[in-house]
């Protein structure tokens, strides 16, 4: 039988990371503790989180439980032949990363705050924003059984993507990061929707910020609005809320209790292990305690990169996550 395929339409960033103390106020010079450089960009890391989390470490890319394609731009330059490379390296195909000549590739700047382990970032899309809607006269052949998209890309890009993805009934997650209002259309073609706080915030025009429950019972509700079936909302530390609008039913999972070294790149290993977890189960979305599972796995994964520094770098690989919760 066919393996289950997941193409990912996204972003390609170099990451440039700096870790620090505290952050610098306005005007202020501060000596960084430490420096580096990674491959990162939304989409890649949630290329390389569905490839990782659907084989073992060390294993043939043919060994995986499902087939990870990638689809974005990068420049004609040494950042963007590197990221390439590292999708390569983790089993990920690349014949739809399209290198733009004349563009540089997409660069983010990452402060880390040691003590909290959270991050702030400037995002420069170059290349990414190359991606144009007429770089997609179709869908690739054969379809994909699920689409990965966030917004790292032009939101006009994005909009045309999900047009195709529902005229040929092709299943797709959306992760809208960073979070823009989209209208009210496009959410027809999504089936999964993982958004964190200030995701769920901004898409919905709720200002709240909070994890009061009385407050969250908005949020919901005009999530529920949206129409979407899978909804995700990302709660940090918090764990994750999980919500099958169709069978009118939520799970909680709480966050595991884990020394954070890095939150860098937890949500989009969360997005990586629930798509690729899914996909490989065969099982798809109706039976709510198999998505139990796989919602649970995702957050103990996401975990795991909050542990460890660097960003693809440190996302687990399948045998690295217990299947089941202890
Ligand atoms: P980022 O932008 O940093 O990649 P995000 O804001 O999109 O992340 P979060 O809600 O912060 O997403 O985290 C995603 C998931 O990662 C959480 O639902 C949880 O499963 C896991 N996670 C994040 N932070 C922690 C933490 N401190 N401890 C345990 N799990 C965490």
């Amino acid at each position: 039988m066919a393996k289950p395929i997941i193409t990912i339409i996204g972003s390609l960033n170099t990451d440039l990371i700096t870790r620090t103390t505290r952050i610098p106020a306005a005007g202020e010079t501060l000596i960084t503790s430490s420096y580096d450089t990674g491959c990162g960009g939304k989409g890649a890391n949630q290329a390389v989180a569905c490839a990782r989390l659907s084989r073992k470490k060390g294993s043939a890319a043919e060994e995986a439980g499902c087939a990870v394609n990638m689809i974005g731009a990068v420049g004609d330059d040494m950042f963007g032949r590197d990221l390439i490379n590292e999708l390569v390296s983790n089993g990920v195909g690349v014949d739809g990363v399209r290198v733009k000549g004349g563009e540089k590739s997409g660069v983010a700047v990452i402060i880390v705050e040691e003590e909290s382990g959270e991050n702030r970032i400037l995002m420069s899309p170059n290349a990414n924003y190359a991606l144009k809607p007429s770089d997609f006269e179709s869908l690739p052949d054969p379809l994909p059984d699920l689409i990965i998209l966030q917004l790292e890309i032009p939101l006009s890009t994005v909009l045309h993507i999900l047009a195709l993805a529902r005229e040929k009934d092709v299943e797709v997650l959306l992760n809208p990061a960073p979070a823009a209002q989209l209208p009210r259309e496009a959410y027809l073609a999504v089936q999964h929707l993982v958004v964190n706080e200030t995701e769920a915030s901004i898409i919905t025009g709720t200002t709240t910020q909070t994890h009061s429950w009385a407050l969250w019972g908005e949020h919901m509700e005009r999530l529920i609005g949206l129409g979407v079936r899978h909804i995700l909302v990302t709660l940090g530390a918090e764990g994750v809320i999980y919500l099958d609008t169709e069978l009118q039913r939520v799970l909680r999972v709480l966050g595991e209790e884990v020394a954070v070294v890095d939150s860098t790149g937890a949500g989009d290993t969360f997005v990586g292990a629930y798509a690729g977890a899914l996909a490989v189960s065969g099982k798809g979305c109706r039976d709510f305690p198999h998505v139990m599972h796989v919602v649970a796995f995702a957050n103990r994964a996401a975990a795991k990169t909050v542990q460890r520094g660097g960003v693809q770098s440190a996302i687990p690989w399948r045998d690295e996550v217990s299947l089941e919760s202890t």
